[in-house]
């Protein structure tokens, strides 16, 4: 660190967000471009190096935080992308979209605000580009050896690049018609401008990667005859069988899942189509779920011009500080986060909800009612206590043209065939049962990601891509030099 006392005399600033007003006008990314690199060297400094920097285990990659705030707060800006290259592939998408559990688990979190550790992992990534730090790493020699990598999420993306490095064939094989999982068509604009995913892709093109677009591995090629045509399979599919909810109404026009709406209004901004079929514009939109998939529903919605937003959350309000009894430092507290979507909410006349951020909290539905017509036109609910016990007297009825449902998945899609053409042993959760080597129980077929441990976030998804090569690697040549990042991967999800 280039001050030993940067922590005492620079307080938290994090890169600022356009004005609201300004910027659900646009699809544009939510941060003050520019704005980020002017403050990021003093944010830096803030690093105390710490003897055991809990930052480091926090992060599922093993980012080497303290090296690279060192090297930022001395402006070393190519050693600094050196470092974290070294430990991840993309950190241009989680420097924007991570949770950054990092940040939780600072030493300067216990009693004061974290170093800004995701702002500055993406000052790294973004300087990088600029300056040309990020070129193709083609291998020096092929091994012969050939791997299809099935999805194209920040799974497949991960473990095609480390086993195309390390001199393997890779071909990666995905069913939509462009590249990316759910950074493509689920995650809107707004948090992530898709340029930094093309960017990416024309690096591993260059690199030697195969991409096969609009190809449902298990209905256009069939996943048996793949696995014999290549050395080894890695199926990277994601767990992208959503949660129904089952009450009554569900079959009413206007119900929609999340992932059946967000897709729409990505492919507005590809150029695809010019009016998302299924867009908010003039209606009053619930949203069923208090996730970041629910946020991410609310702010397109609050984009498109919705009447009305509010997004329902079973659970109870959670505090603004973190419970030092049940959840004590290094943990990720679940504690109240204003995201940007729900600062945008109050740019509408969120009339049903309370909040001025669009939510209510402890809200269970119980039914949905329409109109003549089968439509969708409003929502009842109920206050529910912490063990979701309905409390009697608190029914509520919220106006509703468009429900966005936003309940989560529970596994990797069964209706391509894929699992079934390979005999894939399954989980109970559901999901696709490998062992601690990622191997299923189908020889040379491996499985990472969130097709196998469930739900769970770009951060994993890219540790998992990166051990899952190191394995495969391991697997075709009897030993690997990949990295393979720290911790085990049979340990809960912490965030
Ligand atoms: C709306 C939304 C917002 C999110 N926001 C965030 C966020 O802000 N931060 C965060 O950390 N996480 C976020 N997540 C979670 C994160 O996106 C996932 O954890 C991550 O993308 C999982 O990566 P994956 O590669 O395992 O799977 P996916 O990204 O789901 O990719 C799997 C790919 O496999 C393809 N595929 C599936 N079956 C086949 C087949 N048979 N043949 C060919 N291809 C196939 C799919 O089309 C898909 O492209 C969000 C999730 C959603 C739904
Ligand atoms: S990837 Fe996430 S947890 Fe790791 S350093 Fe970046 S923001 Fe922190």
């Amino acid at each position: 660190m280039a001050d030993p006392k940067g922590f005492l005399s620079t307080p938290r600033r994090e890169w600022p967000r356009r004005p609201v007003g300004e910027r659900v006008r646009d699809w544009n990314e939510v941060y003050v471009p520019g704005a980020l690199l002017p403050i990021i060297s003093k944010q830096a400094d803030r690093c105390m190096d710490c003897g055991i920097p809990f930052c480091h285990q926090a992060c599922p990659l093993g980012n080497l935080i303290p090296e690279w705030n060192d090297l930022v707060s001395r402006e070393d800006w190519r050693a600094a992308s050196d470092r974290l290259h070294a430990t991840n592939n993309f950190p241009e998408f989680t420097g924007r979209l991570c949770p950054a559990p990092c940040e939780a688990g600072c030493v300067l979190a216990i009693n004061q605000p974290a170093v800004t550790i995701k702002n500055v992992e993406c000052a790294i990534a973004d300087r990088a580009w600029e300056e040309g730090f990020v070129e193709p790493r083609p291998p020096e020699r092929l091994s012969d050896r050939t791997v299809a990598v099935i999805g194209s999420g920040p799974t497949g993306l991960a473990a095609a690049q480390q086993l195309t490095r390390a001199g393997h064939t890779v071909a990666v094989y995905e069913r939509d018609d462009r590249l990316g999982g759910l950074m493509r068509y689920g995650i809107p604009e707004f948090k992530m401008e898709k340029h930094h995913l093309d960017r990416r892709l024309e690096q591993m093109r260059a690199e030697g990667t195969r991409f096969r677009t609009s190809t449902v591995v298990g209905r256009d090629i069939d996943a048996a005859e793949l696995r014999a045509r290549y050395d080894v399979v890695v199926i990277a599919t994601g767990a992208t069988a959503w949660r129904e909810l089952d009450v009554p109404g569900r079959e009413l026009a206007g119900v929609h899942q999340a992932m059946e709406y967000l897709p729409p209004a990505n492919r507005v901004r590809e150029g695809d189509i010019e009016v998302s079929p299924l867009s908010a514009a003039g209606r009053h939109v619930v949203i069923v779920g208090g996730g970041d998939t629910g946020a991410d529903c609310l702010g397109t919605a609050v984009r498109q011009g919705a009447a009305s937003v509010t997004q329902l959350d079973i659970y109870a309000q959670p505090g603004t500080e973190r419970d030092d009894d049940t959840e004590p430092w290094p943990t990720y507290p679940k504690i109240y986060r204003l995201s940007a979507a729900h600062e945008e909410a109050a740019t509408l006349r969120t009339a049903p909800a309370a909040d001025a951020d669009a939510r209510l909290f402890a809200a269970s539905t119980l039914r949905f009612s329409g109109d003549a017509d089968g439509h969708v036109r409003a929502l009842h609910l109920v206050e529910v206590d912490a063990r979701r016990r309905p409390l009697p007297g608190t029914e509520r009825t919220l106006p509703a043209d468009l429900v966005l449902l936003a309940l989560g998945f529970s596994g990797p899609d069964r209706h391509d065939g894929l699992i079934d053409q390979l005999g894939i042993e399954l989980t109970p959760r559901g999901t696709i049962a490998r062992d601690a080597g990622f191997a299923t129980n189908v020889p040379g077929v491996f499985a990472a990601g969130d097709a196998a441990r469930g739900q769970s976030l770009i951060v994993w998804a890219i540790a998992e891509g990166r051990a899952v090569a190191a394995a495969v690697d391991r697997h075709l040549t009897g030993r690997s030099e990949l990295p393979t990042p720290i911790g085990p991967y049979d340990r809960p999800m912490t965030v």
